[in-house]
């Protein structure tokens, strides 16, 4: 017989929190939480949607570790720390192993990043995950898209164009041995959120965001939320190893410059401080590159050794005049 509503949730939703300022968790009409003094609350939802976002058969635990790796980059580029997040599920029938597998899933990241379930809603309908996820930062100290001055060096994390090259991959468009097969999985479902880098830069960048639409257009966000433009200069954008190692030319610049999902930072520094981002960058404390400049010449000017470039948002990369 299959499972009612709060069956089901207390078998797979209903774990052990213990998270700090939890008073009160899963099975009540609210949860409660005490907000420490001195702490904003910063807040995100993400819905997931079968079909749209996830394709049917996609593995439900993936599923889960990758919707809980997202959200947990919002908090991060805000330089907040994890805390609590909330589940609504609307759920087409009562499939066990599946909810199995979610639940397993939502619990190795929360373990991971040290955060509680706390509540939810559970409801009958097409398959669409929601997760909210809340976390704490120091009043006044959370980093936002407003904020970058011209002059300030534009910093990112990591490398750049796993997140479309992995989709491509998965996608079967482009081929690369198991090594690298098993490491862009890896970058597409488990997304490694940059919270520690995003608390390390609270009070130290001037603007920050999280590259989940492609580099030129969430830069675009960091231009347009504080009034300024930007120039980056391509041949210092990063990128991973397997990632120099594709061979799939055309799309290649696109997926650095304007593919997605990767979940790096992308960071403004005003240049008296930018010594303090190279220490940590030598200390390995952060992983970051300077990528380009901003100036208070709207929109974004694109050079590659010093030759300006288009990089189409969906298309290929020309070069101006060539
Ligand atoms: P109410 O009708 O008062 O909103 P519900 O019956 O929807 O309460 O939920 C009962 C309890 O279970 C609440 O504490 C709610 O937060 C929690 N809950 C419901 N669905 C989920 C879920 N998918 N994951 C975690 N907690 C859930
Ligand atoms: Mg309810």
């Amino acid at each position: 017989m299959a499972l009612n509503e709060f069956e089901l949730i207390q078998k797979y939703f209903h774990h052990q929190a213990n998270a700090a300022g939890l008073v009160l968790g899963v099975g009540d009409d609210c949860a409660l939480l005490d907000l420490a003094p001195g702490k904003s609350l910063a807040v995100t939802v993400d819905t997931l949607v079968e079909g749209v976002h996830f394709p049917a058969q996609a593995d439900p635990e993936l599923v889960a570790q990758r919707a809980l790796r997202v959200n947990l980059s919002d908090l991060a580029a805000m330089g907040a720390e994890a805390q609590w997040f909330t589940l609504a599920l609307t759920l087409p029938d009562v499939n066990e192993p599946w909810l199995a597998a979610l639940s397993r899933g939502l619990f190795d990241a929360a373990h991971e990043y040290s955060c509680s379930l706390i509540g939810g809603d559970t409801t009958r309908g097409p398959l669409t995950i929601t997760i909210q996820m809340m976390g704490m930062v120091e009043q006044g100290r959370a980093l936002t898209r407003a904020g970058a001055q011209p002059g300030d060096v534009i910093y990112v994390t990591g490398g750049l164009g796993d997140g479309a090259a992995a989709l491509a991959i998965i996608q079967g468009r482009v081929h690369v041995d198991d090594a690298d097969l098993s490491y862009f999985h890896d970058r597409f479902y488990r997304p490694e959120p940059r919270l520690k880098e995003g608390a390390l830069l609270t009070g130290l960048a001037s603007a920050a965001i999280d590259v989940s639409d492609g580099l030129l257009a969430d830069l675009g966000h960091i231009c347009t939320a504080s009034g300024v433009g930007a120039t980056i200069r391509m041949e210092q954008v990063p990128v991973s190893p397997a990632f120099a190692r594709l061979t799939a030319e055309q799309d290649m610049w696109q997926w650095i410059m304007a593919g997605g999902d990767d979940y790096q930072l992308c960071f403004t520094v005003p240049q008296a401080r930018t010594a303090e981002v190279q220490a940590l960058v030598r200390d390995a404390a952060l992983d970051a590159t300077a990528i380009g400049v901003i100036h208070d010449q709207r929109g974004i000017t694109c050079l590659y050794k010093g030759q300006a470039m288009t990089v189409e948002q969906t298309g290929y990369l020309h070069f101006d005049g060539t």
